[in-house]
């Protein structure tokens, strides 16, 4: 069962070999699927991968990733609080990119090409019906063109999402330790260039929902670029609060360049974004009126897509957000120089 443990502390971007001291060894599968995936033009035979070693040495250190728990408190967020320094380079690197583009050059709207890699334990755990994919990728674009939104909050981002592909992988190593092998894994599947928004699906450890690397990591990594979704966090999973497809959303907000709400606490410069009010820490739940950082104006952002909420509270993303993923696009995945 997924953890739901009181707040504990913030999490946030994985960086270094950090991820091999997580081991999950502990994961097992729960709401196993036992019906086979329905026929559809995306989908593809299913096939079987070799097992890989279990942290082999020397692996390569992981690009920045940020990530989304039920909780933050949950063992998978402990230690990997996003430092100041890390997002202040992140943006020194976006606005370094920015420098050659010119303003009419970020202009939406853009459509994503994605493609979906199902990954799935041999006694069906973790098998995801087609039907499901396609009902992910319909929140993502009801969520980006600010379907949820309530009032005036949101907006159109002008991203909009194309379903390429769904592959199938069953393999019960990757499928029950994608967290500890997602450094061999993503290689093995990945199709695409930066354009290409490449999400994995498996079970990825108590609490964990899911995560997802930075733009910025493309020109470095990009055999590693892509998002990672809980399979229970996808519409319908069965994830109690979690299971209504705004995992995705929100990693593919990181994916898109966007910090947390609550990056940098109170501190200046928060989460680079103008439009969204300060937060000392993520929200859990639904809290109304929440008000962390006092001394500066606005609630806490509690109904964004960048923060914890459960998914039903998540409505929209800020006029701010939509134009620094739009930059964050055109710095570093739209770029034909990239
Ligand atoms: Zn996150």
């Amino acid at each position: 069962m997924i953890g739901r443990s009181p707040r504990g502390g913030s999490a946030a971007l994985w960086s270094g070999l950090t991820l091999c001291a997580f081991a999950l060894t502990g994961l097992v599968a729960s709401t196993p699927e036992q019906e086979p995936p329905r026929s559809s033009s995306t989908h593809t035979p299913v096939r079987t991968a070799d097992q890989e070693p279990y942290c082999p040495p020397g692996s390569v250190p992981h690009a920045g990733t940020d990530l989304r728990v039920t909780d933050p408190g949950v063992p998978a967020a402990e230690g990997m609080e996003p430092t100041p320094e890390e997002a202040a380079e992140h943006d020194e690197r976006l606005q370094g990119a920015l420098l050659h583009l010119r303003e009419e050059e970020i202009a939406p709207p853009w459509t994503i090409p994605v493609v979906f890699h199902v990954i799935s334990a041999r006694d069906g755990s973790g098998r995801v019906e087609d039907a499901r994919i396609h009902e992910q990728v319909d929140v993502l674009n009801r969520a980006y063109r600010g379907d949820f939104a309530q009032g005036s909050e949101g907006t159109d981002t002008g991203f909009r999402f194309e379903l390429d592909e769904i592959t199938h992988t069953v393999n019960d190593t990757w499928f029950h330790h994608f967290g500890d092998h997602r450094d061999t894994i993503r290689p093995r599947l990945r199709q695409g260039g930066p354009e290409t928004l490449n999400v994995y699906v498996a079970a990825l450890g108590p609490g964990l929902l899911g995560f997802s690397t930075f733009p910025q990591n493309y020109a470095h990594n990009p055999e590693q670029d892509g998002v990672a979704i809980s399979h229970e966090a996808l519409p319908g999973g069965g994830l109690e609060r979690f299971d209504e497809g705004h995992t995705g959303t929100h990693e593919i907000g990181h994916w898109l360049g966007l910090f947390h709400t609550f990056q940098n606490g109170c501190q200046s410069p928060g989460d680079y974004v103008d439009d969204t009010p300060y937060e000392r820490e993520s929200a859990s739940g639904c809290p109304v009126g929440r008000n962390t950082c006092p001394q500066h104006p606005g609630l806490d952002p509690v109904t964004n897509f960048m923060n914890y909420s459960d998914d039903a509270c998540m409505t929209h993303f800020t006029p701010g957000q939509a134009q620094r993923m739009a930059e964050h696009w055109v710095a570093f995945r739209d770029d034909p120089r990239v």
